[in-house]
């Protein structure tokens, strides 16, 4: 099992941080060990430094896979949920601006925090049509809609799948809308999707 992300999904989100809107999609992996399950906490590292909030469409998979058409990408997703792709902002900034890899700041253990209701995919789940909203301590501090992603989740598989095989239990993080920011110590995270609270976790 691994964990993939998606990064500069959603146009807004690009511009904030100033990057280029990307021609295809770009991403990354986190290893298992930076998964954070339900009922588990937010531990902050002061060595992180400032660490960032994304939240984030996630889909997982369930079946071995590679290059899979467009067409049919979606029959991989088993189900989906929400999930923060936690980012060590500084850190990651330093990386960039040396032209390094990313996985310090964003493989770190506990960074793919997971939300801790799956929804079964079904014949009427449409996966671009759901509204995202992060609140953190009661306020909305991200708010996005799926139908804004640069590349669907289709495309997403589509690409990944022509360069690394997809396994049962593979999760893909789908990339996050405008609005990331900092966490801090007490804070209490809170995910919606279409309304519905589908990931909360506190940050010690
Ligand atoms: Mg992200």
């Amino acid at each position: 099992m691994k964990v993939i992300c998606i990064g500069r999904n959603y146009r807004d989100h690009a511009v904030e941080l100033g990057n280029e809107v990307p021609t295809e999609p770009v991403f990354f992996l986190k290893p298992t060990t930076a998964c954070l399950y339900p009922g588990q906490i937010i531990r902050m590292k002061p060595h992180l430094g400032e660490i960032h909030h994304e939240l984030e469409l996630v889909v997982m998979v369930d079946s071995y896979a590679s290059n899979v058409p467009t067409s049919m990408a979606l029959g991989l997703v088993a189900s989906f949920t929400l999930g923060l792709d936690l980012t060590a902002r500084t850190v990651q900034n330093e990386l960039k601006a040396r032209g390094l890899p990313w996985e310090k700041a964003k493989a770190f253990d506990g960074s793919a925090v997971l939300g801790e209701v799956e929804l079964p995919m079904t014949a009427g789940t449409d996966l671009q049509g759901y509204e995202i909203q992060l609140k953190r301590n009661g306020n909305l501090v991200q708010q996005g809609h799926t139908r804004d992603m640069i590349f669907t989740v289709a495309d997403i598989i589509a690409h990944v799948s022509r360069y690394i095989t997809l396994e049962p239990g593979d999760l893909i993080f789908t990339g996050t809308p405008a609005g990331v920011g900092p966490i801090e110590h007490g804070d209490l995270l809170e995910g919606f999707l279409n309304g519905n609270c589908v990931l909360r976790v506190d940050v010690e």
